[in-house]
């Protein structure tokens, strides 16, 4: 959860940063509902990271590359997405790649994760299946 979320669900801004409300953003995505592009799918992890939702970060995973089990860090805080980079990923391409550095804070400590993620479409779904981290 986001530190500043303490005005309830239906006025809560996306984690992902988008500037929409999480209701009309991520929220449907980690409800079940397909995204129709990689970045959509990637701001959803996002979103998924930000929150702990590990059941939306399960789902999304592509079955060959998915670990057994995934840990959330509670202690770990997510509080910026910025997308860099995007290749394909639309409503009719079969795959995706999306560049996003995701700002981090634990404590006093602060970073950057900065990842290039391959995304597939298989049916209506896009899927993560892995990404370099630079
Ligand atoms: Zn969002």
């Amino acid at each position: 959860m986001a530190p500043d979320d303490g005005s309830g669900q239906d006025t809560l801004r996306c984690p992902c940063g988008s500037g929409d409300l999480f209701r009309s953003c991520c929220g449907p995505l980690l409800d079940g509902a397909p995204a129709p592009t990689a970045e959509r799918l990637m701001r959803s992890r996002y979103t998924a990271f930000a929150r702990g939702d590990v059941r939306h970060l399960q789902a999304t995973w592509h079955p060959s590359t998915r670990p057994a089990t995934i840990d959330v860090d509670d202690g770990l805080v997510w509080r910026r997405l910025a997308i860099l980079d995007r290749v394909a990923g639309g409503p009719f391409d079969r795959e995706g790649v999306v560049e996003f550095a995701a700002s981090w804070q634990q404590g006093t400590e602060r970073g950057v994760l900065r990842e290039r993620s391959r995304f597939v479409r298989e049916g209506r779904s896009w899927l993560y299946v892995d990404g370099d981290v630079s």
